[in-house]
């Protein structure tokens, strides 16, 4: 259906350098996609290699068949060598195996030469092999080769070349490598727990506010280059996905096999401007505030995609409130830094964040205030325009309620039960852990960041 079809990397990058010259290209190999496509991996590893199978000890079913056994027996038919690395949810406390730097120096220390990774899994075993391999090829020079198996639609991580990591608790994206292959098997992902699979939907619904973010934070002097090519990439799928959510309820291949391109070109089109702004913004600083705030309490969050998406619910009103200010230029406020810093120690340390953690936010947080108060004359030109500016805004999102109904469509509960406890907070304080500027601190700095916004936007998601 799409120009953009990421199983074709060849015209796929050919149409990039026509739209945009000065984007990076996809340098992933090839990604297989279809029903199957996971019989393709034998015949693409060297066979003079030695593989490292990296998983978790998670059972995936695909028609009946166990996934991971039956990669290992195709190894052991072909004679091809290979060695485990299987993360066990049970060495960890809460039960999760989690993408932290602890977990990618394990896998660094077994890389060496002559060895071709195959990580089987979802966004976390992706996340955690990915990085290894690119710091390992820092330190040595070496290029280990890596071949990704998807074995969920959950996330965007198979297809980008960054990667999300927990350092001292605080969730942060970092470059990091494409792989060399992708294999997206249509029947592993569509028998994939279904959960999963509404996780990956919720995630891709970051599209509709997260590029409104990084326009307003492009006109405001926070970031240097805006493009609406990687929307290009997605718009026509995510479209489709939005008004046929159901189908993808009652298991339509068709829709499965949308979802899964929409989530590959969702991690390409992060990584050809190298930042996750085409689908992160205000509603995954929101998703990781409410990580970290578990993690401090030892409780298990949500599923990313599922709490993206509800979090992308409360941010697309927040952007309808936004779109209703008028005035703005009065109302725009340039507050001292010691104020702000008070604020993020008083917010941070009431809810348990460790001393390094809330340091480390506030030294990131700086650069973001810093520019705001630097580019004070810019941003009053910005706003002097700010009609015309809202229809350009509006453009670039869905309303709360086109995100509302396409959460119910795929089920995600959005039954004001169902929030995460902490919302209130993360929705509040998100905008204090990222250098990127999102719609959060444009209410901050209109002073209009507080609970009675909250409410007013909990009054128009709710649903009983
Ligand atoms: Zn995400």
């Amino acid at each position: 259906m799409n120009l953009f079809d990421p199983a074709n990397l060849t015209s796929f990058n050919a149409r990039l350098k026509e739209l945009d010259p000065t984007l990076s290209l996809v340098e992933i190999k090839k990604i297989l996609v279809g029903n199957g496509a996971r019989k393709e991996l034998f015949n693409i590893i060297d066979p003079e290699l030695e593989v490292m199978l990296v998983m978790d000890d998670t059972r995936m079913f695909a028609g009946g068949v166990e996934i991971k056994k039956e990669i290992e027996e195709g190894f052991f038919k072909r004679e091809i060598n290979f060695k485990k690395f299987v993360f066990k949810s049970s060495d960890y406390s809460d039960g999760m195996v989690h993408a932290d730097w602890e977990n990618v120096d394990k896998v660094k220390k077994e890389l060496k030469e002559g060895l071709c990774v195959v990580s089987v899994g979802s966004g976390t075993v992706t996340d955690i092999s990915k990085h290894a391999i690119h710091t390992f090829f820092e330190e040595s020079g070496i290029k280990v080769p890596f071949v990704v198996v998807q074995t969920a639609n959950t996330v965007t991580a198979f297809t980008s070349n960054i990667a999300v990591l927990l350092k001292d608790g605080v969730k942060r994206t970092y470059p990091s490598t494409y792989p060399d292959y992708v294999i997206s098997d249509t029947e592993i992902l569509k028998d994939a727990p279904f959960e999963l699979t509404q996780a990956g939907f919720g995630d891709l619904l970051a599209r509709y506010v997260s590029y409104a973010d990084w326009y307003i934070g492009y006109k405001c002097k926070n970031l240097d280059k805006y493009t609406e090519v990687p929307k290009t990439l997605l718009d026509e799928m995510l479209d489709y996905l939005v008004k046929n959510a159901g189908k993808i309820k009652e298991g339509d291949d068709y829709a499965h096999a949308v979802l899964t391109k929409a989530l590959l070109n969702a991690g390409i089109s992060m990584s050809i401007v190298g930042m996750s702004t085409p689908i992160s913004g205000f509603e995954h600083v929101i998703s990781h505030v409410l990580d970290m705030v578990c993690g401090i309490n030892k409780e298990q969050p949500m599923l990313h995609g599922i709490q993206v998406g509800i979090a992308t619910l409360f941010v697309a009103y927040a952007y309808e409130a936004m779109l209703d200010e008028n005035d703005i230029l009065k109302k725009l406020t340039f507050p001292e830094w010691n104020e702000v810093e008070e604020k993020i120690k008083r917010e941070f340390f009431a809810k348990g964040f460790s001393n390094d953690s809330v340091l480390e936010m506030i030294a990131d947080y700086k650069i973001k205030y810093d520019k705001w108060i630097e580019s004070k004359k810019d941003i009053i030109e910005f706003f002097k325009f700010w009609d015309s500016e809202k229809k350009i805004i509006r453009g670039l999102i869905k309303s709360g309620d086109e995100i509302k109904s396409a959460l119910k469509e795929i089920g995600i509960n959005i039954s004001t039960r169902a929030f995460p406890k902490e919302m209130e907070f993360a929705f509040l304080s998100a905008h204090f852990i990222r250098r990127r500027f999102t719609l959060a601190d444009l209410f901050f700095f209109l002073n209009k960041l507080n609970s009675g916004l909250y409410k007013s936007i909990v009054e128009r998601v709710s649903v009983e």
